[in-house]
Protein backbone atom coordinates (compact mmCIF):
# COMPACT_ATOMS: atom_id res chain seq x y z
CA UNK A 1 0.00 0.00 0.00
CA UNK A 2 1.52 3.79 -1.04
CA UNK A 3 2.62 5.47 2.33
CA UNK A 4 0.52 8.56 2.55
CA UNK A 5 1.69 11.73 4.81
CA UNK A 6 -0.69 13.59 7.18
CA UNK A 7 -0.96 16.28 4.84
CA UNK A 8 -2.25 19.65 6.33
CA UNK A 9 -1.07 21.49 3.65
CA UNK A 10 -2.43 25.04 2.96
CA UNK A 11 -2.12 24.98 -0.63
CA UNK A 12 -1.46 23.40 -2.84
CA UNK A 13 -2.70 20.50 -0.77
CA UNK A 14 -3.79 16.85 0.06
CA UNK A 15 -5.77 15.25 -3.08
CA UNK A 16 -8.24 12.68 -2.67
CA UNK A 17 -6.54 9.35 -2.96
CA UNK A 18 -8.88 7.92 -5.10
CA UNK A 19 -8.72 10.70 -7.81
CA UNK A 20 -4.63 10.39 -8.02
CA UNK A 21 -5.24 6.80 -8.49
CA UNK A 22 -7.70 7.52 -11.01
CA UNK A 23 -5.22 9.56 -12.59
CA UNK A 24 -2.75 7.18 -12.47
CA UNK A 25 -4.65 4.83 -13.93
CA UNK A 26 -5.17 7.09 -17.50
CA UNK A 27 -2.09 8.55 -17.28
CA UNK A 28 -0.86 7.20 -20.51
CA UNK A 29 -3.66 6.53 -22.15
CA UNK A 30 -6.60 8.24 -21.86
CA UNK A 31 -9.66 6.39 -22.24
CA UNK A 32 -8.11 4.20 -24.98
CA UNK A 33 -6.85 7.41 -27.18
CA UNK A 34 -3.66 5.86 -26.78
CA UNK A 35 -2.15 9.18 -25.60
CA UNK A 36 -2.42 10.98 -22.09
CA UNK A 37 -4.86 13.87 -21.80
CA UNK A 38 -1.97 16.34 -21.36
CA UNK A 39 -0.77 15.22 -25.52
CA UNK A 40 -4.05 16.14 -26.84
CA UNK A 41 -5.89 18.96 -28.56
CA UNK A 42 -7.57 21.18 -26.40
CA UNK A 43 -10.00 21.33 -30.10
CA UNK A 44 -10.37 17.88 -29.89
CA UNK A 45 -13.80 15.84 -28.75
CA UNK A 46 -11.87 13.81 -26.40
CA UNK A 47 -10.61 17.01 -24.35
CA UNK A 48 -13.51 18.85 -25.02
CA UNK A 49 -16.17 16.77 -23.35
CA UNK A 50 -13.84 16.75 -20.29
CA UNK A 51 -14.05 20.39 -20.24
CA UNK A 52 -17.52 20.83 -20.55
CA UNK A 53 -18.23 18.24 -18.20
CA UNK A 54 -16.09 19.46 -15.21
CA UNK A 55 -18.40 23.04 -16.08
CA UNK A 56 -21.29 21.10 -15.85
CA UNK A 57 -20.41 19.09 -12.74
CA UNK A 58 -19.29 22.82 -10.90
CA UNK A 59 -22.78 24.02 -11.64
CA UNK A 60 -25.22 21.16 -10.16
CA UNK A 61 -22.52 21.23 -6.99
CA UNK A 62 -22.42 24.36 -6.67
CA UNK A 63 -26.68 24.45 -6.93
CA UNK A 64 -27.39 26.48 -9.87
CA UNK A 65 -29.37 25.88 -12.83
CA UNK A 66 -29.30 29.07 -14.45
CA UNK A 67 -28.08 32.50 -15.40
CA UNK A 68 -24.21 32.03 -14.41
CA UNK A 69 -21.20 30.87 -16.53
CA UNK A 70 -18.20 28.91 -15.60
CA UNK A 71 -14.52 29.98 -16.41
CA UNK A 72 -11.71 28.37 -16.09
CA UNK A 73 -8.23 30.85 -15.83
CA UNK A 74 -4.85 31.46 -15.18
CA UNK A 75 -2.34 33.07 -13.45
CA UNK A 76 -4.21 32.31 -9.91
CA UNK A 77 -6.83 33.64 -7.75
CA UNK A 78 -4.14 36.71 -7.24
CA UNK A 79 -4.81 37.19 -11.22
CA UNK A 80 -8.71 37.87 -10.06
CA UNK A 81 -7.66 40.56 -7.94
CA UNK A 82 -6.61 42.85 -10.73
CA UNK A 83 -9.10 41.17 -13.49
CA UNK A 84 -12.31 42.03 -11.53
CA UNK A 85 -11.53 45.54 -11.43
CA UNK A 86 -10.50 45.86 -14.72
CA UNK A 87 -13.71 44.34 -16.33
CA UNK A 88 -15.99 46.11 -13.34
CA UNK A 89 -14.61 48.65 -11.50
CA UNK A 90 -15.37 51.26 -14.48
CA UNK A 91 -15.24 55.16 -14.94
CA UNK A 92 -17.21 57.01 -11.96
CA UNK A 93 -17.85 53.93 -9.92
CA UNK A 94 -16.04 52.58 -6.31
CA UNK A 95 -14.95 49.08 -5.13
CA UNK A 96 -16.54 48.05 -1.56
CA UNK A 97 -13.72 45.45 0.13
CA UNK A 98 -14.40 44.02 3.22
CA UNK A 99 -11.06 43.94 4.96
CA UNK A 100 -10.75 40.31 6.80
CA UNK A 101 -7.11 39.80 6.72
CA UNK A 102 -4.00 39.01 4.02
CA UNK A 103 -6.11 37.66 0.99
CA UNK A 104 -8.60 40.74 0.70
CA UNK A 105 -5.74 43.19 1.55
CA UNK A 106 -4.00 41.78 -1.37
CA UNK A 107 -7.26 41.87 -3.79
CA UNK A 108 -7.78 45.80 -2.28
CA UNK A 109 -4.51 46.49 -3.02
CA UNK A 110 -4.87 45.78 -6.69
CA UNK A 111 -8.39 47.08 -7.23
CA UNK A 112 -6.61 50.45 -6.02
CA UNK A 113 -4.07 50.24 -9.02
CA UNK A 114 -7.21 50.29 -11.02
CA UNK A 115 -9.67 52.95 -9.99
CA UNK A 116 -11.50 53.80 -6.82
CA UNK A 117 -12.20 51.75 -3.89
CA UNK A 118 -13.99 51.82 -0.67
CA UNK A 119 -13.46 50.22 2.38
CA UNK A 120 -16.73 48.88 4.05
CA UNK A 121 -15.75 47.08 7.27
CA UNK A 122 -12.87 46.23 8.57
CA UNK A 123 -11.15 43.64 11.45
CA UNK A 124 -7.46 45.29 11.12
CA UNK A 125 -7.57 46.53 14.48
CA UNK A 126 -8.51 43.30 15.94
CA UNK A 127 -5.38 41.49 13.74
CA UNK A 128 -7.91 40.24 11.74
CA UNK A 129 -8.66 37.84 14.81
CA UNK A 130 -12.43 38.30 13.68
CA UNK A 131 -15.07 38.68 10.96
CA UNK A 132 -16.36 42.06 11.22
CA UNK A 133 -19.87 42.54 11.74
CA UNK A 134 -21.68 43.00 8.16
CA UNK A 135 -25.45 43.38 8.54
CA UNK A 136 -25.77 46.83 8.09
CA UNK A 137 -23.18 48.36 5.86
CA UNK A 138 -23.42 51.87 4.15
CA UNK A 139 -22.09 51.55 0.49
CA UNK A 140 -20.99 54.73 -1.52
CA UNK A 141 -24.22 54.82 -4.21
CA UNK A 142 -22.14 54.24 -7.06
CA UNK A 143 -20.99 51.16 -5.86
CA UNK A 144 -19.73 48.45 -8.55
CA UNK A 145 -19.78 45.43 -6.62
CA UNK A 146 -19.03 44.42 -2.66
CA UNK A 147 -15.45 41.86 -2.52
CA UNK A 148 -15.46 39.80 0.02
CA UNK A 149 -12.85 36.92 1.12
CA UNK A 150 -15.04 34.15 2.23
CA UNK A 151 -12.33 32.00 4.01
CA UNK A 152 -8.79 33.82 5.34
CA UNK A 153 -6.45 31.36 4.78
CA UNK A 154 -3.83 32.56 6.74
CA UNK A 155 -5.95 33.99 9.60
CA UNK A 156 -8.27 31.88 9.65
CA UNK A 157 -11.46 33.04 10.09
CA UNK A 158 -14.63 32.49 7.51
CA UNK A 159 -17.97 34.04 7.18
CA UNK A 160 -20.98 32.13 8.84
CA UNK A 161 -23.25 35.09 7.28
CA UNK A 162 -23.09 37.18 4.27
CA UNK A 163 -23.74 40.27 4.00
CA UNK A 164 -26.89 41.57 1.95
CA UNK A 165 -26.44 44.28 -1.13
CA UNK A 166 -29.52 44.46 -2.69
CA UNK A 167 -28.39 45.04 -6.74
CA UNK A 168 -25.31 45.55 -6.26
CA UNK A 169 -22.96 42.31 -7.01
CA UNK A 170 -21.78 40.25 -3.78
CA UNK A 171 -18.38 39.03 -4.62
CA UNK A 172 -16.22 36.64 -3.19
CA UNK A 173 -13.23 34.74 -3.30
CA UNK A 174 -13.58 31.43 -2.50
CA UNK A 175 -9.84 30.09 -2.83
CA UNK A 176 -10.20 28.34 0.32
CA UNK A 177 -13.50 27.18 1.20
CA UNK A 178 -15.17 26.79 -1.64
CA UNK A 179 -17.81 23.73 -2.38
CA UNK A 180 -16.83 23.08 1.26
CA UNK A 181 -20.37 23.73 2.92
CA UNK A 182 -23.52 24.37 1.76
CA UNK A 183 -24.17 27.92 0.70
CA UNK A 184 -26.42 30.16 -1.88
CA UNK A 185 -24.34 30.46 -4.47
CA UNK A 186 -27.10 32.69 -5.80
CA UNK A 187 -26.75 35.21 -3.58
CA UNK A 188 -22.86 36.14 -5.31
CA UNK A 189 -22.48 37.74 -8.71
CA UNK A 190 -19.32 36.06 -8.65
CA UNK A 191 -16.96 34.04 -7.17
CA UNK A 192 -13.34 32.57 -7.98
CA UNK A 193 -11.40 30.29 -6.42
CA UNK A 194 -7.12 29.59 -7.18
CA UNK A 195 -8.41 25.23 -7.36
CA UNK A 196 -5.00 24.09 -5.39
CA UNK A 197 -6.62 23.49 -2.10
CA UNK A 198 -10.71 21.97 -2.99
CA UNK A 199 -10.69 21.72 -6.33
CA UNK A 200 -7.30 20.13 -7.37
CA UNK A 201 -3.94 20.82 -8.88
CA UNK A 202 -2.77 24.77 -9.28
CA UNK A 203 -3.01 26.07 -12.23
CA UNK A 204 -6.41 26.87 -12.92
CA UNK A 205 -8.72 29.57 -11.17
CA UNK A 206 -12.51 28.87 -11.21
CA UNK A 207 -14.19 32.22 -12.11
CA UNK A 208 -18.39 31.51 -11.26
CA UNK A 209 -20.39 34.26 -12.55
CA UNK A 210 -24.07 35.61 -13.40
CA UNK A 211 -23.72 36.23 -17.43
CA UNK A 212 -24.54 39.57 -17.22
CA UNK A 213 -21.75 41.18 -15.10
CA UNK A 214 -19.12 39.32 -17.79
CA UNK A 215 -20.76 39.17 -21.29
CA UNK A 216 -18.90 42.97 -21.97
CA UNK A 217 -15.55 44.20 -20.73
CA UNK A 218 -14.59 47.97 -21.38
CA UNK A 219 -12.85 47.93 -24.97
CA UNK A 220 -9.67 49.56 -23.54
CA UNK A 221 -8.66 45.79 -22.02
CA UNK A 222 -6.36 43.24 -23.35
CA UNK A 223 -7.66 40.39 -24.54
CA UNK A 224 -6.68 37.89 -22.11
CA UNK A 225 -7.88 40.23 -19.37
CA UNK A 226 -11.40 40.13 -20.59
CA UNK A 227 -13.96 38.15 -18.78
CA UNK A 228 -15.39 38.57 -22.06
CA UNK A 229 -13.31 36.91 -23.89
CA UNK A 230 -13.55 33.54 -21.85
CA UNK A 231 -16.97 33.52 -21.74
CA UNK A 232 -17.49 34.13 -25.89
CA UNK A 233 -14.86 31.06 -26.00
CA UNK A 234 -15.92 28.69 -23.76
CA UNK A 235 -12.49 29.12 -21.56
CA UNK A 236 -11.06 28.07 -24.82
CA UNK A 237 -10.05 31.43 -26.49
CA UNK A 238 -5.83 30.20 -25.62
CA UNK A 239 -4.63 26.83 -24.74
CA UNK A 240 -6.57 25.71 -21.50
CA UNK A 241 -4.64 23.78 -18.51
CA UNK A 242 -5.77 21.03 -19.88
CA UNK A 243 -4.55 18.36 -17.17
CA UNK A 244 -5.69 20.59 -14.00
CA UNK A 245 -8.91 20.80 -16.24
CA UNK A 246 -8.88 17.27 -15.92
CA UNK A 247 -8.04 16.86 -12.23
CA UNK A 248 -10.82 18.86 -11.40
CA UNK A 249 -13.44 17.14 -13.13
CA UNK A 250 -12.08 13.78 -10.91
CA UNK A 251 -12.34 15.64 -7.59
CA UNK A 252 -15.42 17.11 -8.80
CA UNK A 253 -16.61 13.14 -9.47
CA UNK A 254 -14.85 12.21 -5.61
CA UNK A 255 -17.39 15.07 -4.18
CA UNK A 256 -20.72 13.31 -5.55
CA UNK A 257 -19.36 10.36 -4.26
CA UNK A 258 -19.17 11.61 -0.66
CA UNK A 259 -22.87 12.31 -1.11
CA UNK A 260 -22.37 15.55 -2.46
CA UNK A 261 -21.71 19.22 -0.33
CA UNK A 262 -24.07 17.59 2.18
CA UNK A 263 -21.64 14.75 2.31
CA UNK A 264 -18.49 16.60 2.42
CA UNK A 265 -19.99 19.84 4.75
CA UNK A 266 -20.95 17.14 7.57
CA UNK A 267 -17.29 15.66 7.50
CA UNK A 268 -15.75 18.93 7.09
CA UNK A 269 -17.41 19.97 10.58
CA UNK A 270 -16.79 16.88 12.13
CA UNK A 271 -12.57 17.26 11.55
CA UNK A 272 -13.11 20.60 12.37
CA UNK A 273 -15.07 20.19 15.58
CA UNK A 274 -12.49 17.36 16.25
CA UNK A 275 -9.66 19.93 16.30
CA UNK A 276 -11.25 22.85 17.98
CA UNK A 277 -12.40 20.63 20.74
CA UNK A 278 -8.78 19.29 21.12
CA UNK A 279 -7.64 23.18 21.70
CA UNK A 280 -10.21 24.55 23.66
CA UNK A 281 -10.17 21.12 26.16
CA UNK A 282 -6.28 22.00 26.89
CA UNK A 283 -6.50 24.01 29.77
CA UNK A 284 -4.76 26.76 27.67
CA UNK A 285 -1.73 24.22 26.06
CA UNK A 286 -3.17 25.06 23.25
CA UNK A 287 -4.80 28.46 22.39
CA UNK A 288 -7.28 29.16 19.06
CA UNK A 289 -5.86 32.19 17.42
CA UNK A 290 -9.45 33.55 16.23
CA UNK A 291 -13.01 34.79 17.63
CA UNK A 292 -15.04 31.86 18.22
CA UNK A 293 -17.82 32.77 16.10
CA UNK A 294 -15.66 33.08 13.41
CA UNK A 295 -13.55 30.21 13.35
CA UNK A 296 -12.64 28.66 9.67
CA UNK A 297 -13.69 25.13 9.21
CA UNK A 298 -11.15 25.22 6.43
CA UNK A 299 -7.51 26.59 7.95
CA UNK A 300 -7.91 25.55 11.89
CA UNK A 301 -5.00 28.30 13.72
CA UNK A 302 -3.61 27.49 16.94
CA UNK A 303 -0.64 29.29 19.10
CA UNK A 304 1.05 27.64 22.30
CA UNK A 305 2.47 29.26 25.03
CA UNK A 306 6.08 30.73 23.40
CA UNK A 307 7.38 30.40 19.80
CA UNK A 308 10.01 28.27 21.52
CA UNK A 309 7.81 25.64 22.58
CA UNK A 310 5.62 26.09 19.05
CA UNK A 311 9.47 24.89 17.24
CA UNK A 312 9.46 21.50 19.62
CA UNK A 313 5.71 20.99 18.09
CA UNK A 314 6.51 21.33 15.04
CA UNK A 315 9.89 19.46 14.72
CA UNK A 316 8.00 16.18 16.85
CA UNK A 317 5.05 16.45 14.30
CA UNK A 318 7.42 16.18 11.41
CA UNK A 319 8.98 13.50 12.87
CA UNK A 320 5.49 11.82 13.23
CA UNK A 321 4.91 12.09 9.55
CA UNK A 322 2.84 15.25 9.90
CA UNK A 323 3.24 17.91 6.98
CA UNK A 324 1.99 21.46 7.05
CA UNK A 325 1.43 22.44 10.64
CA UNK A 326 3.49 25.12 10.76
CA UNK A 327 1.67 28.82 10.48
CA UNK A 328 2.25 31.27 7.29
CA UNK A 329 5.22 33.29 7.30
CA UNK A 330 3.81 36.23 8.73
CA UNK A 331 2.11 35.70 11.76
CA UNK A 332 3.13 32.53 12.71
CA UNK A 333 1.68 29.94 15.33
CA UNK A 334 0.50 26.89 13.94
CA UNK A 335 -2.27 25.77 11.25
CA UNK A 336 -3.96 22.68 10.08
CA UNK A 337 -5.73 23.08 6.59
CA UNK A 338 -7.87 20.62 6.83
CA UNK A 339 -9.65 20.80 3.29
CA UNK A 340 -12.41 18.64 1.34
CA UNK A 341 -9.73 16.04 1.06
CA UNK A 342 -7.77 15.33 4.60
CA UNK A 343 -9.29 12.53 5.88
CA UNK A 344 -10.80 12.20 9.30
CA UNK A 345 -8.01 9.93 10.25
CA UNK A 346 -5.48 12.51 9.74
CA UNK A 347 -7.54 14.92 12.09
CA UNK A 348 -7.70 12.17 14.29
CA UNK A 349 -4.01 11.73 14.37
CA UNK A 350 -2.80 14.64 14.78
CA UNK A 351 -5.68 15.59 17.98
CA UNK A 352 -4.06 12.15 18.94
CA UNK A 353 -0.49 13.78 18.88
CA UNK A 354 -1.18 17.15 20.05
CA UNK A 355 -2.99 15.34 23.22
CA UNK A 356 0.50 12.99 23.62
CA UNK A 357 2.54 16.59 22.85
CA UNK A 358 0.87 18.31 25.81
CA UNK A 359 0.99 15.30 28.39
CA UNK A 360 4.95 15.08 27.64
CA UNK A 361 5.31 18.89 27.47
CA UNK A 362 2.74 20.75 30.09
N1 LIG B 1 -7.07 34.10 -1.99
C1 LIG B 1 -7.00 33.22 -0.97
C2 LIG B 1 -8.08 33.21 0.07
C3 LIG B 1 -5.92 32.33 -0.91
O1 LIG B 1 -5.83 31.46 0.10
C4 LIG B 1 -4.93 32.36 -1.91
C5 LIG B 1 -3.76 31.40 -1.94
N2 LIG B 1 -3.37 30.84 -0.79
C6 LIG B 1 -5.04 33.30 -2.92
C7 LIG B 1 -6.13 34.14 -2.94
C8 LIG B 1 -4.00 33.42 -4.00
O2 LIG B 1 -4.15 32.36 -4.86
P1 LIG B 1 -3.12 32.04 -6.04
O3 LIG B 1 -1.87 31.56 -5.39
O4 LIG B 1 -3.87 31.00 -6.81
O5 LIG B 1 -2.92 33.28 -6.81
Amino acid sequence: MTKRAYNFNAGPAALPLAVLERAQAEFVDFRGTGMSIMEMSHRGAVYESVHHEAQERLLKLLGITEGYKVLFLQGGASTQFAMLPFNLLTEGKTASYVKTGSWADKALKEAKLIGQTHVAASSEEDKYMRIPDVSRLELPENTAYLHVTSNETIEGTQYQQYPETGSIPLIADMSSDILSRNIDIKQFGMIYAGAQKNLGPSGITVVVAREELVSSSPSTIPTMLRYDTHVKNNSLYNTPPSFSVYMVNEVLKWIEEQGGIDGVERQNREKASLLYQTIDESAGFYQGCVHTDDRSIMNVTFRLQSEELEKKFIKASEEEGFVGLKGHRSVGGLRASIYNAVPYESCRALTDFMDYFRKTNG
